[in-house]
């Protein structure tokens, strides 16, 4: 996925209340080498970041994703971004994405340099990778093991577990080893027993008519497409609600998707071996919603 389009951003106060920062960009080249090696978020994964979707130039759920910003910076103690100034940088970044189809634009935001002045922010454009062959396919899961319990979040905030930090060296070790069992991806299941999120993505299941997510609880991240699809289901009248889920309810669930900015929904149709029935017309449905253009 190669980038298209690159600008770094001079971080403002979040209270700076000037109406056009496109002083505070600069657009370097996205195929050369541009961050310092004292850069902490190379050297330790110290910052955050979010994927956001775009459709024919226009970024999905761009306020959720800001919000989830602000919430991984207050988590990391990183300053608070300026929500003005990364809306706009990313409506810069959107003019770069393909004018039909689908791009994705990448906003970071690390400690910076060490013992620098100030955090690093850049934003990052590009053509996202061709998903409709999975989104119709479907994907083969395994359950794995997260490590900690359901109540570890809030006895150890430390850990960031809310947070999306630039550290995602276990999810993609997560990623591989469920290649290594033969399946696509994998749920992250609590040592108690409790389903919690893919490693880049939220599960929902359906269960009869009702739609359920993990709770968000601190233990995973509150995706911006599942919260989008539920206000959609919520409007066309179907129940949809936040639950602890044993991992055996995986067994007994009418259908599952993972959901996620930009490979948008899959659905599931094996999970550690046990076939279950993708239900392709109402996963057609959720990326017809989730392809339209949506604040
Ligand atoms: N959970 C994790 C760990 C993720 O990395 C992601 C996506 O980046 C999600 C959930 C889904 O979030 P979103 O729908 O905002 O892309």
């Amino acid at each position: 996925m190669a980038l298209s389009f690159a600008l770094v951003i001079d971080p403002a106060a979040s209270d700076d209340s000037r109406t056009d920062f496109a002083g505070t960009f600069r657009v370097i080249d996205a195929t050369a080498p541009a961050l310092s090696v004292g850069e902490l978020s190379t050297q330790r994964g110290d910052g955050i970041f979010e994927s956001v979707g775009v459709v024919d130039r226009h970024p999905q759920e761009l306020i959720a994703h800001l919000d989830r910003l602000a919430h991984s910076a207050s988590l990391c103690d990183l300053p608070v971004p300026n929500r003005e100034q990364w809306r706009q940088a990313v409506f810069t970044a959107a003019e770069h994405c393909p004018e039909q189809g689908e791009g994705v634009i990448k906003l970071m935001l690390s400690r910076g340099i060490e013992h620098g002045p100030t955090p690093t922010a850049w934003v990052t454009a590009a053509r996202a990778p061709d998903n409709t062959g999975v989104r119709e396919r479907g994907i083969r899961v395994v359950t794995l093991d997260r490590g900690y319990s359901i109540d570890t979040p809030a006895r150890a905030p430390w850990l960031l577990l809310g947070a999306k930090t630039l550290s995602y060296a276990v999810n993609m070790a997560a990623l591989r080893e469920a290649k290594r069992r033969g399946a696509d991806d994998a749920i992250f299941v609590s040592s108690d027993g409790f389903v919690l999120e893919a490693p880049t993505s939220s599960l929902v299941l359906k269960e009869g008519d009702r739609f359920v997510t993990p709770a968000p609880n601190g233990g995973i991240l509150h995706g911006t497409t599942q919260l989008g699809l539920f206000d959609h289901l919520a409007s066309l009248g179907h129940e949809t609600a936040y639950e602890t889920i044993p991992v055996g309810r995986l067994a007994t669930a009418d259908a599952a998707w993972l959901l996620s900015s930009v490979r948008l929904a899959v659905p599931i149709i094996a999970i550690d071996g046990a076939e279950l029935t993708a239900d392709r017309e109402l996963t057609a449905s959720f990326n017809q919603f989730l392809l339209s253009p949506r604040a």
